[in-house]
């Protein structure tokens, strides 16, 4: 099928579930953050998809603002110890970081879908 035979989807509203971001049903992870090679419903081919260092980057924003706080308020607040801090913060920062990894990639792929972004390149045609 074609793209235009698919109204478009919002990226918010299918990325984050990790559905394709044309039909909206099938999955586009086969893995945790291993994209599949196509859509099992609507067959599209995701290997435009390229969200390269995206999801770490947003993952790393969301993430170390709070956990940053979170630490200084440990050291300077509460008065822990440099060890209590880190035996409590590494955790909460290995989660904090791997969870939102899927689901902003799939925001990420669904959103060069509906962009249709790709790579530049020169228009020699005049
Ligand atoms: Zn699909």
């Amino acid at each position: 099928m074609r793209d235009d035979q698919y109204p478009p989807l919002p990226p918010l509203s299918v990325g984050p579930a990790g559905k394709c971001p044309r039909c909206g049903q099938g999955s586009i992870f086969k893995s945790f953050i291993t994209l599949k090679e196509k859509c099992d419903v609507c067959d599209l081919d995701l290997t435009f998809a390229d969200a390269a260092d995206g999801p770490a980057f947003f993952v790393m924003l969301i993430a170390s603002v709070p956990v940053l706080g979170f630490v200084l308020w440990m050291i300077l607040g509460v008065g822990a110890s440099y060890w209590l801090t880190a035996l409590i913060t590494l955790p909460l920062l290995i989660v904090l970081c791997i969870l939102p990894l899927r689901p902003i990639k799939g925001w990420l792929v669904a959103s060069q879908y509906y962009h249709k972004a790709e790579q530049g390149k020169l228009d020699t045609q005049e």
